[in-house]
């Protein structure tokens, strides 16, 4: 192998890239002595509203997707019990947040070239208690927005996008998270914008925003930094029962200036992803597939498909190798019928839907961060060669 991996540090997968900026931001903010939702929330959702071309009233910052995802349910008013269609290769949060908003998913396998829930897939699976549809667009890799808002339409459905991996990406030259009624973006550590926890929902009308807020904060009219601001004491009164899913000033700070720098880290993983693609090229790996036409492609995971077979190890022991070379890597992700919990609540069987599960079982993300340095691309790059090559 070209490198000696003793001397080497273990490369963190989906490390951040923290700048002296948010570093700064987060003093500030401290030193403020305000950290809950306050002044740089509202500022992180002007800013992230100029960036997605929506008005203000559009956006809701929250903690998490998860909570995003659940919240613009229940403000979508589905009524309890309808179905929702999603794909099953995805975060379990995505499926979770459907059964929190008591509703049933329903899931549509994927196309094996995009590794997007599959428009046909979805069409089989509408029954007349369909009443959403959740797209994931995977690893920043726009779904077939235009087919799938067809069938919205055609069905009159409403869809929510979980645009976790995908906060850059477009579909014919419009920004992921406004085709459907709402879109929920993710800001956790590992994500193209990061404030550690953190999400914001996207929506088409300014009375579900408003209604999702209201959810997010107890179902309190009023939210805090407008009880306890320098306006004076304001009394507030709970309209609904509702959750804890603010987003903190804390996390605000670092999203502010992660948000200034989207282009910069989108244009760093692009680099890096082309070097993988040349890098690769001759392996005997998947690799991603080529953007489509028309659109932009986040850059947020780059997986590679270890078949045992073709590449004389598998994905397992393909982890180990890496591992054992100081990389960390991610599995994105074992089909949700994988895991035991819906196995017992659905009786669902990952052979029901066939390509998510050989995908889940074949992929590895590799890093892919902003933060890495050319040396370290190459040194993923050389020690990928290092475990396929001579198996
Ligand atoms: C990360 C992720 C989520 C959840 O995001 P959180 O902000 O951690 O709640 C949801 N869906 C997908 C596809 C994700 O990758």
């Amino acid at each position: 192998m070209a490198h000696d991996s003793d001397s080497l540090p273990f490369l963190v997968f989906g490390a951040p890239h923290i700048g002296e900026a948010e570093i700064d931001e987060a003093l500030a903010c401290l030193r403020s002595g305000w950290l809950g939702t306050g002044p740089r929330v509202a500022q992180f959702e002007q800013d992230f509203a100029v960036f997605r071309g929506v008005k203000a009233t559009q956006v809701a910052a929250v903690n998490s997707c998860t909570a995003a995802l659940h919240v613009s349910m229940l403000a979508a008013g589905i009524e309890a019990g309808s179905e929702v269609i999603t794909t099953p290769l995805t975060f379990c949060a995505t499926v979770n947040a459907i059964l929190h908003a008591g509703l049933v998913p329903v899931l549509a396998d994927v196309d094996p070239q995009t590794q997007n829930i599959d428009p046909d897939a979805i069409e089989a699976a509408i029954t007349p208690r369909t009443r959403a549809i959740l797209p994931v667009h995977f690893a920043g890799r726009p779904c077939a927005m235009d087919r799938i808002m067809a069938l919205a339409r055609k069905h009159d459905l409403v869809v929510i996008e979980d645009c976790a991996h995908a906060v850059e990406a477009q579909f014919n030259g419009l920004p992921l998270g406004t085709f459907g009624d709402f879109g929920c973006f993710s800001f956790y550590v590992t994500k193209n914008v990061a404030t550690g926890e953190g999400g914001m929902i996207v929506g088409r009308s300014d009375e579900q925003i408003a209604r999702s807020k209201v959810l997010a904060l107890h179902g309190m009219s009023k939210d805090a930094w407008h009880r306890f601001g320098d306006q004076g004491y304001k009394h507030y009164q709970v309209v609904e029962c509702g959750f804890k899913y603010n987003m903190m000033d804390l996390q605000a700070a670092i999203g502010l200036h992660q948000l200034a720098r989207v282009e910069e880290s989108w244009l760093r993983r692009d680099a890096i992803w082309k070097r993988y693609d040349a890098g690769f090229a001759q392996l005997p790996i998947g690799l991603p597939s080529p953007a489509e036409a028309g659109t932009r492609h986040g850059r947020h995971l780059y997986t590679v498909m270890i078949d045992n077979d073709r590449c004389g190890i598998s994905r397992d022991g393909f982890l180990d190798a890496m591992n054992a070379a100081k990389i960390g890597t991610g599995v994105h992700y074992l089909s949700v019928p994988e895991h035991p919990y819906y196995q017992q609540r659905f009786g669902w069987r990952p052979e029901q839907w066939p390509h998510a599960m050989k995908l889940g079982r074949e992929t590895v993300s590799l890093p892919l961060s902003p933060a890495l340095s050319d040396a370290d691309v190459t040194r993923v790059i050389d020690t990928v060669h290092g475990i396929l090559v001579g198996k």
